[in-house]
């Protein structure tokens, strides 16, 4: 099986940049990534400075994927997630959104054991490794791997887990893909600016998808997650609404006034990050209202 090593990373999202290897649709790869500080803080005595902005959010590749080519979708099923044995966390007064609440700025390690965060003696959380950054290169200008956007990107979105596939859009030829900023834990918002951050390995599987959809999107077991990132969250939320109907009715086939009726029913509108340059929402379909509908139709795979 092919291994990516973290040491092929770049900082931003570009069709500029030179792929580091080429993968084909249905072959499963490990990908290494290094934590969002770039591994340099390893004990409480490190800290985040200004200097180190240019460099965080290291992403590993580009992967280029074998024939496939502009105007089509990227699916990456996330097959596995390992993380090492801790992780760090660096909160900064005026950063995030309790910047406030934050005196001077501070370091903590977290040991991972047996499957969970040790935030102390009494509070053991199991962890639920996710993927902070995923994305393909954008169409025109670089996007820096803080950022999120429609090509992916910074987005913190806690369902991009084992299990999952992400659907990427495809701006340039063989798509560009770079991930990396793996959290062992995060709950919607990343409230305090970070995650558990940690590095790891990634297993994963590209496929191309037969159809298109309104992308970036997750599918996990049970649902359909359409994502969007703007400045505000109000227009995160026209935007993941706008991605959702116009599957239903363009993908799926259901008429308007019935699609806004179930995602009313059953959909779940929902923040996934308000501490980056962007902010990101997705809106959560269940897969049981597509009632005969087979998402298999748009994979491609299987
Ligand atoms: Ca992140
Ligand atoms: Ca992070």
């Amino acid at each position: 099986m092919q291994r990516i090593t973290k040491d092929k990373a770049a900082y931003s999202m570009s069709c500029r940049n030179a792929p580091v290897a080429a993968v084909q649709p249905g072959e499963t790869v490990v990908v290494e990534t290094e934590d969002c500080y770039s591994g340099r803080l390893k004990t409480p005595r490190d800290r985040f400075t200004s200097d180190m902005w240019n460099t965080v959010n290291p992403a590993t590749g580009p992967l280029a994927i074998a024939g496939i080519y502009t105007g089509q979708v990227l699916g990456v099923r996330i097959e596995d997630i390992a993380t090492r044995d801790y992780a760090v966390m660096c909160v900064e007064h005026n950063s995030g959104a309790l910047g406030a609440f934050i005196e001077g700025v501070e370091t903590t390690i977290l040991p991972i054991r047996n499957q969970a965060l040790v935030i102390n003696k009494k509070v053991q959380i199991p962890i639920r490794p996710m993927i902070g950054v995923i994305g393909t290169a954008p169409r025109r200008k670089a996007m820096l791997n803080g950022t999120p956007g429609e090509h992916g990107g910074n987005m913190d979105c806690n369902v991009i887990t084992r299990g999952c596939t992400v659907y990427l859009p495809v701006q340039t030829p063989g798509a560009l893909l770079m991930l990396g900023d793996i959290h062992a834990l995060m709950g919607d918002g990343e409230v305090c600016i970070c995650a558990a951050e940690v590095a790891g390995e990634i297993t994963l599987t590209p496929h191309i998808v037969r159809r298109r959809l309104p992308t970036p999107c997750v599918e996990t077991a049970s649902d359909l997650h359409f994502i969007a990132s703007a400045k505000s969250l109000d227009t995160c939320e026209r935007r993941v609404l706008a991605k959702a109907i116009r599957f239903l009715t363009g993908v799926v086939g259901i008429q308007a006034n019935n699609a806004a009726r179930l995602m009313s029913l059953v959909g779940d509108l929902r923040v996934c990050q308000v501490v980056d340059p962007l902010k990101t929402m997705r809106f959560t379909l269940p897969k049981i209202a597509l009632a005969d509908f087979d998402m298999r139709a748009i994979r491609g795979f299987e």
